[in-house]
């Protein structure tokens, strides 16, 4: 078999777990054919001495919805070794959106992510309305790694209704069954999944919350069973995840537990109380004192102000 690469005494770290090791990686077309010594010569040749060799890295959280429009490189993640990102996470994103709400998109996304407004305001087309209108513009271009998106729960809200979704105010029965259709139409049409965010680190540019901080449990759960009835998709919730915003917490597992594998829990009919909701997490410890790690397990902390029934500390 011709091999068309080798890539020569690289450290070899395979994915599996299985400990480093120094190894030729032999290809063909577009297959691994080979891991050891090689003594057959490739077309082309990789002196990787001195260099690790892994699979590509997948990064299931990135935010390049305006930069995978303009930009082929996607750097710096391809330069990173990553060879798929992730886009639409935290629940915002550019589609859909009609001509009004482009502003404040850009806002949302300046704000949450700290990307420059003047950079999405020069770089995006806007040649697009729907969720598939944005995945096909995505699909016309050329990258050098793989690009994913997931609908964002920000735009979708700010499409059903308008300044309304952006002031946070509840939405009607029939503003959710129509986020939920568009959720599951973006879905349909290629979407990885949908993601929302409920956590007060994201701010607009302007300061203000983002649209789906307060978002009820009633227009969480109602996406996520028009989402189940696609049979795929994921669903990305950030949170707080804290003792004060309990409220809010309890909501976003709902909303995991109706939409998470295996996603046909959520078809119409089963009673709610049998969904298999996940457990709770496991930096919120009700009941054991205030004392929890940070977001992301970073350094603990105390928070003073707790729901009844729990310890206050300094
Ligand atoms: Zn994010």
């Amino acid at each position: 078999m011709p091999l068309d690469l080798v890539i020569r005494s690289g450290t070899v770290i395979d994915g599996t777990g299985a400990a480093p090791r120094t190894a030729d990686v032999a290809i063909s077309g577009d297959r691994i054919v080979e891991i050891g010594s090689v003594g057959a010569k490739g077309q082309r040749e990789i002196d990787a001495d001195g260099a690790l060799v892994a699979p590509g890295f997948v990064d299931i959280h990135t935010h390049y919805d305006g930069q995978a429009t303009w930009d082929e490189r996607l750097q710096p993640s391809s330069g990173h070794g990553v060879t798929t990102v992730v886009s639409g996470n935290c629940g915002v994103g550019f589609a859909p959106v009609r001509p009004d709400d482009r502003e404040t998109l850009v806002e949302l996304m300046e704000g949450v992510e700290d990307l420059p407004g003047t950079v999405l305001h020069e770089g995006l087309s806007w040649a697009w309305e729907t969720v598939a209108d944005y995945l096909d513009a995505l699909e016309r271009r050329r990258y050098d790694i793989d690009v994913a998106a997931q609908v964002c729960h920000g735009p979708v809200r700010l499409y059903v209704m308008g300044q309304r979704g952006a002031d946070r105010e509840p939405a009607s029965p029939e503003e959710i069954k129509e986020m939920g259709r568009l959720a599951a139409e973006g879905i349909r049409a290629g979407a990885l999944g949908f993601t929302t965010s409920r956590t007060l680190n994201h701010r607009t540019s302007r300061g203000a919350p983002t649209p789906t901080l307060t978002a009820a449990r009633e227009e969480l759960v109602g996406i996520a069973r028009a989402i189940g009835e696609t049979g795929r998709g994921v669903l990305q919730v950030v949170s707080d995840f804290t003792g004060r915003r309990r409220r809010r917490g309890d909501a976003a597992r709902d909303d995991a537990g109706v939409g998470s594998a295996p996603l046909d829990v959520a078809a119409p009919g089963r009673p709610r109380s049998r969904l298999p909701l996940p457990a709770r997490p496991a930096r919120y410890r009700p009941g054991r004192g205030s004392r929890h790690a940070g977001p992301g397990g970073g350094p603990r902390r105390r928070d003073t102000a707790r729901p009844a029934g729990l310890h206050q500390s300094a």
